[in-house]
């Protein structure tokens, strides 16, 4: 699993430096304009921890290893990134850190995969005190849970469990467009957010196709 998550954090780190502007543009929008910024600088910091990791103790699992670099993205979100979608983020790594450690052994990546995205879904939630039709980043994260599960359930091995995620979490951002949001500060627009793609579930989308490209090489 830690062969899929250190190119993803990077090649995620990439795109989310590429796409800053449109998120920043969306977050104009409806929010304060500062989404692609915060989470540019959050994977930025992410990159950086991954450059000074020293390379995993050999007796260390892969699955440990894996929960424990989680760990560390979940907590560098939270102290880089700022506004909502960082302690959002943050948790969602932290709870899927938690999801991913607790796994039984032999613990495939499918698997993995789906534990940890439901994990963050749950936690996402339960920090934002949302649900789904709310115009957030959950709109794109819980069918791509919801998705990766269904894939798995029926045999799918990583690459298709992701593929089922990431194409969930299109759809998923894409629908937010004519939502009105009711949580964040999107809501304060009232009827006027209608219309716009929500950035968080913009930028959950982009970070679940990074994924799909990783695991897909
Ligand atoms: P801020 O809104 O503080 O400026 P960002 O612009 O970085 O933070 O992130 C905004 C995104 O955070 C929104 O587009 C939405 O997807 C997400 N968000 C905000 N509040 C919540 C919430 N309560 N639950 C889930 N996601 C939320
Ligand atoms: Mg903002």
């Amino acid at each position: 699993m830690l062969e899929i998550l250190d190119p993803w954090l990077r090649t995620a780190a990439e795109r989310i430096h590429t796409e800053a502007p449109h998120l920043t543009e969306l977050d104009q929008a409806i929010g304060d304009g500062d989404h692609g910024t915060n989470m540019d600088r959050g994977f930025k910091a992410i990159v950086a921890a991954l450059d000074a990791r020293p390379a995993p103790d050999p007796a260390t699992t892969d699955r440990a290893a894996t929960a424990e670099l989680l760990r560390v993205v979940g907590r560098t979100l939270i102290s880089t990134v700022g506004g909502a979608s960082g302690p959002l983020y943050g948790t969602a790594f932290l709870r899927a850190s938690a999801a991913v450690g607790g796994l039984s052994e032999p613990a495939t990546s499918a698997a993995a995969i789906v534990a940890a995205l439901e994990a963050a879904a749950t936690g996402i939630a339960a920090l934002g005190k949302s649900t789904t039709g709310e115009k957030t980043m959950l709109d794109a994260i819980v069918p791509a849970a919801t998705a990766a599960r269904a894939a798995l359930d029926g045999g799918g091995d990583a690459s298709a469990t992701i593929a089922a995620a990431r194409d969930a979490a299109r759809s998923g951002a894409e629908a937010t467009i004519p939502l009105l949001a009711t949580k964040g500060r999107a809501s304060y627009l009232g009827e006027r957010s209608i219309g716009h793609q929500d950035p968080g579930a913009t930028s959950a989308a982009l970070l679940l196709a990074a994924l799909a490209d990783t695991v897909s090489g």
